[in-house]
């Protein structure tokens, strides 16, 4: 173990992000303090992230939060692509090479609960409604006042600050982090629908509706998520099964940034606190918990002075990836969408082509894991 284990360390946000970092510290033995604006952890029909990718399963395998996952994730078996609800192409995830499915599906509010059940074991707890209120010092010695939910302010001078407080993470803005990048004008409308029978989970499918595209993503046995960019996409739903409840919808705009450091000091950014990016390809959350993982790793040997240098550029391919995915399905142009539809029937009988694709959902675009042995 290395110095920084004599450290205090506050980690802000118990999202994905936080609660992977203070697992994997914990399981090297280190402590962290986390605290969190939240009253508890996302609630289970507000999940936002869906997939678990095969490198957050890799990750995460040591915790013993893998198993626990494996236990209750649905198994992606396919991705359908279709336009104006004709069948295109289907990739199958079955003949990919890897320990584990590229995604498996489980709601972000049960990933996280599965992190949480794991800290206890170790006698740690996430302080929930804790927010930094006001951050001063420098980036050498911040300077954070917490305030309880019972009134009571408390001030802390940590020796190492973690910002995994999402994508307005006041970590980054008090300890002047840029942000820079762009929004898309592209509004973007989910839906999730749970249905008086079991349905079939193992597949997604994109819809082209040129313009436009709908998405049918599965969410657990009985419920399913549909997304799309145009607005009365609900009149589009073809559902397979008489609807018990219409149990969430939103809607949002999508963004892409990044830090252009993910450390100042002794403060350091993970997860959508340090970059923010479409949901096309579902690497939010599995980007976010490998950087906590990545961190945790390298403050347990003493050289987090390492961290964004090593991370940035992961984050870059993964922000490259989606804005890709995103332009693709978002494609306006008659004469493209005709040209998609053209070409992806052809394209994915390509086994170089589906093998990028599907490498891309497991996650294993990014530089594997150093400290995990023959780690993909
Ligand atoms: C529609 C949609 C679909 C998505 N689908 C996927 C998907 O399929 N796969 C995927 O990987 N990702 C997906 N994502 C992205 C994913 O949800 C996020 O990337 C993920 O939640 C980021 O985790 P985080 O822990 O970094 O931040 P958050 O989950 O935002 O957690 C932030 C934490 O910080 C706390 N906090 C905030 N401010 C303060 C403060 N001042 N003081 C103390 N605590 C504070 C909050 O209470 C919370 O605990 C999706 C996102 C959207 C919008």
């Amino acid at each position: 173990m290395g110095e920084g284990s004599a450290k205090s360390i506050l980690i802000a946000g118990a999202g994905p992000t936080g609660l992977a970092l203070a697992l994997e510290l914990a399981r090297r033995g280190l402590k962290s303090r986390l605290v969190a604006k939240a009253t508890g952890p996302t609630p289970i029909h507000e999940s936002r992230a869906l997939g678990v990718n095969a490198r957050t399963l890799t990750l995460l395998e040591a915790s013993g939060v893998s198993a626990l996952i494996l236990a209750k994730a649905r198994r992606l078996t396919k991705f359908k692509i279709s336009s104006v609800g004709k069948p295109l192409a289907t990739v199958e995830t079955e003949n990919f090479r890897s320990h584990y499915c590229p995604i498996q599906i489980l709601p972000q509010g049960e990933t996280e609960r599965l992190m949480l059940q794991k800290l206890s074991s170790f006698g740690i707890a996430p302080e929930w409604s804790t927010e930094l209120t006001s951050l001063s010092g420098d980036v050498k010695k911040p300077v954070i006042t917490l305030q309880h939910s019972d009134g009571r302010a408390e001030t802390v001078e940590p020796d190492m600050l973690i910002g995994a407080d999402g994508a307005h993470s006041a970590v980054r803005k008090a300890f002047g982090f840029a942000f820079p990048g762009n929004a898309i004008e592209t509004r973007f409308f989910l839906a999730d629908y749970r249905y008086a029978q079991p349905v079939d989970t193992g597949f997604i499918e994109m819809n082209f509706l040129n313009p436009g595209v709908l998405g049918r993503l599965p969410v657990s046995e009985d419920t399913l998520r549909y997304l799309s960019t145009q607005e009365d996409f609900e009149t589009r739903i073809d559902h397979p099964a008489m609807v018990q409840e219409r149990t969430w919808s939103s809607e949002f705009k999508i963004s892409f940034r990044h830090v252009e450091t993910m450390s100042r000091g002794n403060v350091f950014l993970a997860g959508d606190a340090a970059h923010v990016h479409s949901p096309a390809g579902a690497r939010g959350m599995n980007l976010g918990i490998e950087d906590a993982c990545w961190l945790a790793w390298l403050i347990s040997e003493g050289r987090e002075k390492d961290y964004s240098s090593l991370r940035i550029p992961a984050v870059k391919t993964v922000l490259k990836d989606t804005r890709r995915n995103t332009a693709f399905i978002t494609l306006k142009n008659p004469i493209l969408t005709g040209l998609r539809s053209l070409l992806l029937p052809v394209v994915t009988h390509i086994p170089a082509i589906t093998t990028a694709f599907l490498r891309n959902a497991a996650g294993q675009d990014t530089p594997p894991p150093p400290w995990i042995p023959g780690a993909q």
